[in-house]
């Protein structure tokens, strides 16, 4: 199985990217944001507890899956399908404080590598910000996918209803996610791409090079 690992900061352009190349690489693609989000949406809406609750309780109270698919993305709770709701701004500002759990993170590692490992696919795209390093760092492929604060803020707020302000959160997500992992700077092994000066064909053409040049 090829797996790519990229990660990077709100944003780069990652989820967006990321889909695009599974899309032509015929792969699998994983949004472990994803999972971190629907977490945080049980959490609010749903009255899971996570506090004081090991890996194992977390896993056997929070009934997640995702799809793979990158034609056919969803996200549910159980029956509920919050592949929506997991964008609300309400979850995008708590979700860091449940990120930087460590029985959170050590739950997400076992569910991340058991979704790539158990899924049959030839290859996969996974993103998130540890991917590279914690997560899959024996993946063949390790991209860190960053662009400058402007171009990450002004890439955020088109995706989001005119007016929402979004420096002041997606500045502070990565402020507090970089205390728990370092998704700014590359690892050893890890190739940086820097999308400040690309346009999304590019970014897309670029990491599909590093792909197929693996
Ligand atoms: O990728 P996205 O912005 O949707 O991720 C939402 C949040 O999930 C991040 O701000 C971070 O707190 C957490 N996260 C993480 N590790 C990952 C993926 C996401 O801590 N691999």
């Amino acid at each position: 199985m090829h797996i790519v690992a990229i990660d990077g900061p709100a944003g780069s352009g990652k989820s967006s990217v990321s889909k695009a190349c599974a899309k032509a690489l015929d792969f699998g693609y994983l949004d472990t944001g994803a999972a971190y989000r629907a977490l945080t949406y049980a959490i609010l809406n749903l009255g899971l507890e996570v506090a004081n609750r090991s890996a194992e309780e977390i896993k056997a109270n929070f009934d997640y899956s995702i799809s793979l698919d990158p034609q056919d993305y969803w996200v549910r709770v159980g029956e509920l399908d919050v592949t929506y709701e997991i964008r609300n701004p309400s979850v995008g500002e708590v979700v860091s404080q449940f990120a930087g759990l460590p029985e959170v993170r050590r739950y997400m590692f076992t569910l991340t590598r058991e979704l790539v490992l158990a899924s049959g696919l030839t290859g996969v795209i996974v993103e998130g910000r540890d991917i590279t390093t914690k997560v899959f760092p024996e993946a063949k492929t390790r991209i860190l996918l960053t662009a400058s604060e402007e171009v990450r803020l002004g890439r955020r707020s088109a995706e989001l209803p005119e007016g929402t302000i979004v420096a002041d959160q997606v500045t502070k997500r990565d402020q507090n996610d970089s205390k728990v992992v370092d998704f700014l700077m590359p690892a050893e092994g890890v190739i940086l791409v820097d999308s400040s000066e690309l346009d999304f064909d590019q970014t897309v053409s670029a990491v599909i090079e590093l792909v197929v040049n693996k």
